[in-house]
């Protein structure tokens, strides 16, 4: 049985060879290919792997011709591994390939369709990114009815037909965990604490995680959809309420006429609530948009 090892790889220049070197120590006890994808790096990255090639037999690679992001390296990826077994990891060494003997073990013993790991601890990481994290989490959680929890990761291993079922899903907002989530199947969850960087930095910025948070919710739920209605039902009430409170008040007390301030925040409360729901209904008509398009995910520019 081939195992493929699919690596997204974006200005990762140093840890191309490392990461080689580190799976080529562990001697898997079992035929292996490397899958770089290059996901339009601006440093050696390309360089570096071209070297590798031509060193070893076993590695392949794909180049794109810009960065479109690490779903769509990993999408690319899968398209191109052939093994029985895939394993996407990340080139960084933060998925400590040790846990690739134990992965292999677990399916061989056929309880399992796919394993997976899960970081326990977030030790290293800036306090408010941990916070924004667990809060997007929940969010998640609650809005759609795919569960991912805090802390899993991409790092997985799969059989061919968990693979076949991931390609499958046509989706251009790809979400990978939600995905993997989605499919489902039988799966175990390996734990392992956090692993800093081999070398290099992050490729993820604060609002770049915002911006894909986003992503995630909306390509797995359509909640703030129907928020727009329960907002609009729960004001109705409220207005109605306040309506019974003005004639009580004009025909009963005989008021004077007044109420302009109520007057001001009543029409900047619904002119926002209702912007807010354009908003979101703009939002899925722009993912809709973008699925109607069906242009590629990614260029490849080289393939070796
Ligand atoms: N990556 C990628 N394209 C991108 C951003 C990241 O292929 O646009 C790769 C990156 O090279 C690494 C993995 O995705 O192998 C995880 O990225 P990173 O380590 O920067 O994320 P973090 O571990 O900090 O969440
Ligand atoms: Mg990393």
């Amino acid at each position: 049985m081939r195992l493929s090892l699919v690596v997204p790889c974006y200005n990762e220049a140093l840890c191309v060879r490392r990461f080689w070197e580190a799976v080529r120590a562990l001697a898997l006890p079992c035929e292996t290919e490397f899958v770089f994808v290059d996901d339009g790096s601006r440093d050696g990255t390309l360089a570096a792997l071209r070297t590798l090639a031509r060193e070893d037999a076993t590695v392949r690679y794909i180049s794109f011709s810009r960065n479109f992001g690490k779903e769509a390296a990993l999408l690319a990826g899968l398209r191109k591994a052939t093994g029985e077994r895939v394993v996407t990891l990340d080139v960084d060494l933060q998925h400590p390939v040790a846990l690739l003997p134990e992965m292999l073990a677990t399916l061989d013993g056929g309880a399992y369709d796919c394993v997976a790991a899960r970081r326990t601890d977030r030790a290293g990481e800036p306090w408010l990114r941990s916070q924004c994290a667990k809060a997007f989490y929940e969010i998640l959680n609650r809005l759609s009815e795919v569960q991912v929890r805090g802390g899993e990761t991409d790092y997985r291993m799969m059989t061919r037909q968990v693979v076949d079922a991931v390609l499958a899903l046509p989706e251009v907002n790809r979400f990978t965990k939600g995905i993997y989530a989605w499919v489902g199947f039988r799966t175990k969850w390996l734990e392992f604490g956090n692993v800093e960087r081999a070398a290099g930095e992050t490729k993820w910025s604060f609002w770049g995680l915002v911006r894909y948070s986003l992503q995630g919710i909306t390509a797995f739920s359509v909640a703030p959809l129907q928020l727009a209605s329960v907002a609009g039902i729960l004001s109705c009430v409220a207005a109605l309420l306040y309506l019974t409170y003005v004639i009580f008040v004009t025909l009963i007390m005989g008021n004077p006429v007044s109420g302009y301030p109520t007057q001001v925040c009543l029409t900047l409360f619904f002119g926002g609530l209702q912007l807010f729901s354009i908003g979101i209904l703009g939002n899925y008509l722009a993912k809709t948009y973008l699925e109607t398009k069906h242009r590629p995910l990614y260029l490849i520019q080289e393939e070796h």
